[in-house]
This record gives structure tokens, C-alpha cells and sequence, in this order.
């Protein structure tokens, strides 16, 4: 490897397991590295790149906002913030957005909207309930709704005020939250990501939807991941044909360009007020550019329906060369949202991959996750296929 790799960031804190490569450019699903090698792009920047790499209508939209205006202040109205909004309220339903720049801030707003929604109810002490499995982010607040204990433990006290309950079993969450009036809201990601890519069903989704209406609590679906197209809807929820109460975005929100965005419906719309939260960079022209066009092009070029397509073509295709093999569990997922479990762990993929040009990630040690860029096309899909398959098949066989 290069002198670069060799120096390994002496100056960088240490808080990734890093793969030994550094890109340097892409185009579409692919990338390169420093030395040239080209990769396909299956992780597509954790579902972050939701249109590639150097996107030819993307790019010199934002070098034309770079060189308008990138960052003013929340002190004064940012037009952009009411564009975007717009395009989140009319494609979801709901009423209001707050912007941020990031999922875990993202979050960490919906549990206060949450906390304040029920402060407001006279509830002294609001508790949210969570999952198992469930991922919202690595601040105290979002790692203490997370249920993974490498994220919560070494950090002192975890928040109070979360219950949590295994997901898509509707009587441990009668259990759990029955003759409890602190309850105020369940917040749920609609296909847990970082916890194994495993998806709410959506007949418990409609009736978590209704205990929540008869409580008066707030469904907020953690959509950081599973939204802004990834599952061929706008938002994974919509495919239970229900309306959540609060949702939050970021990852594939400004394909690359970082924006976070609260949207929020009815009562928990009019919680915050002036003073009660903010952001300095949130909601900024630059990112509100990125969010705005990422809709327009995602509509222009029919990437919900070429998202579904392509979506379960690359599931089918995985089926049919791994299904046989001993050690192959399942591969599940919605849209280019798609994880193949194995029975044995398989961490060391994402460093074989890349060796072998394919960039993906391994979640909960024994599930390959594939969020590439919605534009892939059927022969990547293929090429995915074709480059994974000999590495489980080694993964397997050992
Ligand atoms: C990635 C992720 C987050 C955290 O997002 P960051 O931008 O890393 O803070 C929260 N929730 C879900 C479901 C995620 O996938």
C-alpha cells in the first residue's frame, strides 16, 4: 500500500476499524482508490449516496449554490428551508420539518419533542419506548434509546425514561406499557439497520399505529436509514399505509452533502417553540440545495420505481446463487435495502470485498448489507452477485 495508508492517520482518533484503502473519486456506483483500483460500490457510504458518485445533474447544482451562498444563519429566513420542507410535507403527509445535520441529531430532537410533549402533558417523567436491536445514534440521549451494549456501555449513566421491548411482537408491548402513564411515544426505525436489517411487519406497524391513537402517545419512525427512497417509497412506513406522528432523515437526504431533517405531524408539529431547540449549521443553503435536488432528480429519473426493480432483482439474484449454500440463513429487505444473513459471523467480508473491488458493510457479525446508490443498474446488481458469491462461498466452506 501507499505511504498514505502506511502513516494511518497518526492524528486521527482511533474510533474506526478502517478498511486499508482511501478512495479518491467516483462516477455513478463506482470509486477509486489512490492507487487506482476500482471498486463497485455496494455500501454506497452507508446508504448515504443516494445518486452515486459525480452525478451529472447534482453537481453543478451545488457548485452553483457554493458560489451563491453556502451558509447565512438561522438568525435570518433561509428560503431553501421552506423548498425542502415542502417537498418532505407533501411526500409524507405530515406538516412540519426542523433541520439538522445529521441522524442522531435528528433524533435527539424527536426525543425531545417527544420529553416536551409529554412535559407539557403534565408527565413529569416521559418514557419512549424502543427495541431491541434498534440503532438511533451515538449521543447520550440516541445510544440510550440504542439497544447495542458496544455502543451504551463505558460512558456512565445511560439516560432514563426508555422501555424497551422486542420488535414486532404487539403483547410484550401491551406488557410493557400497560397501566404505565408515563408513556408518551414509541419510536421504531422500519427496518432496523445497524441491528440486522430486520423490518417491522406491517400489520404490527398498523397496530402500534392504532395503540398509539387511543393513548394520545407519538409514533415516531426513525427513518435515518430505510427513508428518502431506499425501500422504493419515499419512506419505509408507507408501506403499512400509515402516517407517523415524527420521522427522521438524514443519511440518503442530501446524497452525500450532510442534512438531518425532523418532520412532524399534528400535535407534535406545534411542540417546540421559539428557543426550545436549534442548530448553527442546520438547514443551511448548501445542504437544502443538496435535499432539494435530491428529490427532483430522484423524480425526474424514477428512482422509486427503478428502486424497486432493481431492488428485487438483486434479492432474487442473491437467492438463486446463495440460497443452496450450507450457512445461508436468509436474504431480506425492501428495495436496495437488503441484508443476507449467514449463520456463521462474517466481519471479514468487508476487508475481502474490498480486496476483491466491492465495497459492503456486515452488520450484527453474521449479516451482509447492501445499501448501494439507487441509479444501480441490473448488470451491477449482477456484478455485486458475482463478486460476493466465491467470498461467502470461502466464508461458508472454512
Ligand atoms: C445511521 C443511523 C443513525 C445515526 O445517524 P448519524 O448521522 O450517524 O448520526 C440513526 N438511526 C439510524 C436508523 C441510522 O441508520
Amino acid at each position: 500500500m501507499t505511504a498514505f495508508i502506511e502513516a494511518a492517520s497518526p492524528h486521527v482518533m482511533p474510533t474506526y476499524g478502517r478498511v486499508p484503502i482511501a478512495l479518491e473519486r467516483g462516477q455513478g456506483c463506482r470509486v477509486w482508490d489512490v492507487n487506482g483500483k476500482e471498486y463497485l460500490d455496494a455500501l454506497g457510504g452507508i446508504a448515504v449516496n443516494t445518486l452515486g458518485h459525480n452525478h451529472p445533474k447534482l453537481v453543478p447544482a451545488l457548485q452553483e449554490q457554493v458560489a451563491k451562498l453556502i451558509h447565512t444563519s438561522n438568525y435570518y429566513h433561509v428560503p431553501g428551508q421552506e423548498t425542502l420542507a415542502k417537498l418532505l410535507t407533501e411526500r409524507s403527509g405530515m406538516t412540519n420539518v426542523f433541520f439538522c445535520n445529521t441522524g442522531l441529531e435528528a433524533n435527539e430532537a424527536a426525543i425531545k419533542i417527544a420529553r416536551k410533549y409529554g412535559v407539557d402533558k403534565g408527565i413529569a417523567k416521559p418514557e419512549i419506548v424502543v427495541y431491541d436491536h434498534a440503532f438511533h445514534g451515538r449521543s447520550i440521549a440516541t445510544m440510550s434509546a440504542t439497544a447495542n451494549p458496544k455502543v451504551r456501555n463505558g460512558f456512565g449513566d445511560l439516560l432514563a425514561g426508555f422501555t424497551r421491548v422486542p420488535p414486532n411482537d404487539y403483547e410484550a408491548l401491551i406488557d410493557a406499557t400497560e397501566g404505565n402513564p408515563n408513556i408518551v411515544a414509541i419510536m421504531m426505525e422500519p427496518i432496523q439497520g445497524e441491528g440486522g436489517l430486520h423490518p417491522m411487519r406491517a400489520d404490527y406497524l398498523k397496530k402500534v399505529r392504532e395503540l398509539c391513537d387511543a393513548n394520545g402517545w407519538l409514533l415516531m419512525m426513525d427513518e435515518v436509514q430505510a427513508g428518502m427512497g431506499r425501500t422504493g417509497k419515499w419512506f419505509a412506513h408507507q408501506w403499512a399505509g400509515i402516517t407517523p406522528d415524527v420521522m427522521t432523515l438524514a443519511k440518503g437526504l442530501g446524497s452525500g452533502v450532510p442534512v438531518g431533517a425532523v418532520v412532524a405531524h399534528k400535535a407534535a408539529a406545534e411542540v417546540l417553540k421559539a428557543g426550545n431547540h436549534g442548530s448553527t449549521f442546520g438547514g443551511n443553503p448548501l445542504s437544502m440545495r443538496a435535499g432539494v435536488e435530491t428529490i427532483r432528480i430522484m423524480e425526474e429519473d424514477g428512482l422509486l420505481a427503478h428502486t424497486t426493480e432493481v431492488g428485487e432483482y438483486l434479492k432474487a439474484k442473491l437467492q438463486a446463487e446463495l440460497g443452496s449454500l450450507e450457512g445461508f440463513v436468509e436474504v431480506r429487505g425492501q428495495g436496495l435495502m437488503i441484508g443476507v444473513e449467514l449463520t456463521k459471523p462474517c466481519g471479514e467480508l468487508i476487508g475481502q470485498a474490498a480486496e476483491a473491488g466491492l465495497l459492503l458493510s456486515v452488520t450484527a457479525d453474521t449479516v451482509i448489507r447492501l445499501v448501494p446508490p439507487l441509479i444501480l443498474s441490473k448488470s451491477e446488481a449482477d456484478e455485486i452477485v458475482a463478486r460476493l458469491k466465491p467470498l461467502v462461498q470461502a466464508i461458508l466452506a472454512a
